[in-house]
């Protein structure tokens, strides 16, 4: 933990333990993880590419604290770029039975509610975190 005293005097005790920040980087955090647990990729690197992307947007939202809300968009974003340079794809379509095997895209890329589309079918999948209970697999 970095302590990250500011040089102006430690003020008045932080009545929130817990910023609202710290809530929207936590919650991103779960929902990814509950899509690589549903895609069953979670192994330990897997995780810790996820912890790289919330410390990186922890910096982000702190200098745009309005993209509170893209925050698990951009997490999921973040983990499918490492995944496709250290894995591959992923999440694999699970809606195209046939043709080549290609991954779901987040859509918004920035913004609130993102959701897993296939853009060869033209269908939003699941919602981000919901990737497990949308998809029969
Ligand atoms: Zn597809």
């Amino acid at each position: 933990m970095d302590p990250h005293d500011p040089p102006g005097g430690p003020g008045a005790p932080e009545p929130h333990p817990v910023s609202p920040m710290e809530q929207a980087l936590h919650a991103a955090r779960a929902l990814v993880l509950a899509d690589l647990v549903a895609r069953e990729v979670a192994e330990a690197d897997v995780v810790s590419m996820v912890e790289e992307s919330v410390t990186h947007r922890r910096w982000w939202v702190e200098q745009w604290p309005d993209g509170a809300d893209f925050l698990a968009g951009l997490v999921a974003q973040d983990v499918q770029d490492a995944l496709l340079e250290r894995h591959g794809r992923w999440p694999l379509c699970p809606v195209c039975g046939t043709g080549d095997p290609h991954a779901l895209e987040v859509e918004p890329e920035l913004g609130p509610d993102p959701h897993w589309v296939c853009h060869k079918a033209g269908v939003k999948v699941a919602a981000v975190g919901r990737l497990g209970g949308a998809v029969p697999s």
